[in-house]
């Protein structure tokens, strides 16, 4: 992809909507888009499936860097690949679920997946990306930042619609607790902790539709990106 370079962060806590709203933003703006939680999940499932011992911190780090994740960009949404295969259907599994954010507070992991999302903007230079730190570590220079909230009760409802969508049984009270042990552990981590990035536009979402979200976003990112930037992209 050819233009100037430009980036635009998009953190907040799980459930916010930020992987909804940011795929269609990219679109909407003709850039890519980046789905950083899908690595740190990718990564949990490589040290669940290969047997590797969660609390050795190096050796996690060092497996998660033989299994040579990447993004199958042809695919929309990208494909994330471990060892050159794809990992879609594990991402979501519950066993990944239910031990990500004790590896996402690990120094070492986050190193190399800051590396990788560093060295994917570096190729990708046209980018919307999503996580818990893209505004405040891995782009603290991005043009523009947006860090989205919304109220537990609402978050645990739209996951629970999303697994129902996908077949899976949803019980809106346990998720609500589980979102909120998980925000918990990604505020609390010393490496990377889920904050409002400095210069980052706040969001409510509680009270919009993913379309209201959507277009606040792209006027705020039209407004806010470098003269030129944008010109002429308008995606599908
Ligand atoms: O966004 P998603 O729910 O897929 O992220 C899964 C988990 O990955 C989060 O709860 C968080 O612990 C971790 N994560 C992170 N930093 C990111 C993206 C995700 O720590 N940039």
């Amino acid at each position: 992809m050819t233009g100037e370079r430009l980036i635009v962060t998009i953190d907040g806590p799980a459930g916010t909507g930020k992987s909804t709203v940011g795929r269609a933003l990219a679109r909407r703006l003709g850039l890519e888009f980046l789905d950083t939680g899908a690595m740190y999940r990718g990564a949990t499932a490589v040290v669940l499936d290969e047997g590797v011992d969660a609390s050795d911190e190096r050796a996690v780090a060092r497996a998660v860097r033989r299994a040579a994740m990447r993004f199958d960009w042809t695919t929309d949404p990208p494909t994330l690949l471990a060892h050159g295969r794809p990992m879609t259907d594990r991402l979501r599994e519950p066993d990944v679920a239910a031990v990500i954010s004790t590896l996402a507070a690990q120094a070492p992991l986050r190193e190399a997946l800051v590396a990788q999302q560093r060295a994917i903007a570096r190729s990708h230079p046209r980018l919307v990306t999503e996580g818990r730190d893209q505004g405040s570590v891995v782009f603290p220079d991005a043009a523009v930042k947006f860090y989205l909230t919304a109220s537990p009760r609402i978050r645990a409802r739209r996951r629970a619609e999303q697994l129902r969508a996908a077949g899976r049984p949803a019980d809106v009270d346990e998720i609500e607790r589980d979102l909120a042990r998980r925000d918990r552990l990604d505020a609390a981590r010393a490496v990377g902790p889920l904050v409002k990035p400095p210069g980052a536009v706040e969001v409510d979402t509680s009270e919009m539709t993913f379309d209201e979200v959507i277009d606040a976003l792209e006027r705020l990112t039209r407004q806010r990106a470098p003269a030129g930037a944008l010109a002429g992209a308008r995606g599908g």
